[in-house]
């Protein structure tokens, strides 16, 4: 059991969460819920299962609102060391981290871990037109704020918030729900997601499919979540559905090999190699030289996949 670890920042507790990750593997992430950051020792982020982020994101719900401000004096939670900030590009755009030099792990802001998966999009016009005729106020996904004078529309840039400088951002519902819809390594494909998952648009009532609309089919008014709240509806039905998804019986290790006892042809490689010895040999008078110049070759090529395989 390691000592309990602060946030540098705001030097209180931080609070270890264990998530589920991949396989049935547990990751272990410390949250500052008032600086609203999350610290994953080196690659563990990218374990996390779909059960994994339902966790996590119930866990950036629960936590208090943030202190609205830039977190300062960063260290590195392991050894106390400077963070160098990286940026990561990614499909969906650039995300910074605050990454430990000796590579013990990294801090991210709530938003900015989100983007670096790809569940969450910058804001845009429609968006803000869809928060208007909801008569809600664009608040900042990372710390919570809410955001003042924003404009009307937006041409091409994003704006950011003035309280913890992150882009604003919103969830992406279809991403999201793909996301996590992840369990033992398999995508879940869920029968009828209209009913299964109904989101209920905030435009006109009607469920929407969480797997894929990004906007109502009746009424266009556009998907816009840009409060961590706004999934807890989605969590609520994908968590039982995740766990409710048993693990394909796993096969024994060896199973295959001990079916094929015996034949040797029965893998690609042996086919493969057999023939080979056949071109070699067929009208060679010289049948015993090649064949062992075919075995010296087979061998490499074993050596080789071998080394593919384990390297
Ligand atoms: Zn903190
Ligand atoms: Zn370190
Ligand atoms: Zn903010
Ligand atoms: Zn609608």
């Amino acid at each position: 059991m390691q000592q309990l670890s602060t946030c540098t920042s705001c030097q209180q507790p931080l609070k270890e969460i264990k998530l589920e990750g991949h396989y049935g593997q547990g990751v272990t992430a410390d949250v500052c819920g008032n600086c609203h950051l999350v610290w994953f020792d080196a690659f563990e982020s990218v374990r996390l299962s779909g059960l994994g982020w339902v966790g996590l994101l119930r866990e950036m719900i629960a936590t208090p609102r943030a202190a609205q401000s830039v977190p300062t004096k960063m260290q590195c939670v392991r050894c106390k060391g400077s963070l160098k900030a990286v940026r990561n590009l990614t499909r969906f755009g650039r995300t910074a981290a605050l990454e430990c030099e000796r590579g013990h792990g990294h801090f991210q802001g709530f938003a900015l871990l989100l983007a670096e998966r790809g569940l969450v999009r910058t804001i845009n016009s429609h968006d803000l037109a869809a928060l208007k005729e909801e008569n809600t106020a664009p608040s900042c996904l990372n710390c919570g704020a809410p955001v003042e004078d924003v404009p009307t529309s937006l041409s091409g840039q994003t704006p950011v918030c003035k309280h913890c400088d992150t882009p604003l951002m919103l969830f992406d519902l279809p991403r999201l729900t793909q996301a996590l819809l992840v369990r033992h390594g398999d995508v879940l494909t869920v029968e009828e997601p209209r009913q299964q998952l109904a989101i209920a648009c905030r435009g006109c009532g009607q469920p929407l499919d969480a797997t894929q609309d990004t906007s109502c089919e009746n009424c266009g008014h556009v998907v816009a979540m840009p409060r961590l709240e706004s999934v807890k509806p989605l969590l609520d039905k994908i968590e039982p559905i995740l766990r409710n998804t048993r693990a394909r019986q796993a096969r024994p290790w060896g199973e295959k090999l001990k079916n094929m006892k015996g034949d040797a042809s029965a893998t690609q490689l042996h086919r493969w190699l057999g023939h080979t010895k056949d071109i070699f040999s067929s009208g060679n008078h010289r049948y015993s030289e090649a064949h062992s110049a075919v075995n010296y070759i087979g061998a490499i090529a074993l050596m080789l996949f071998l080394y593919w395989l384990f390297g």
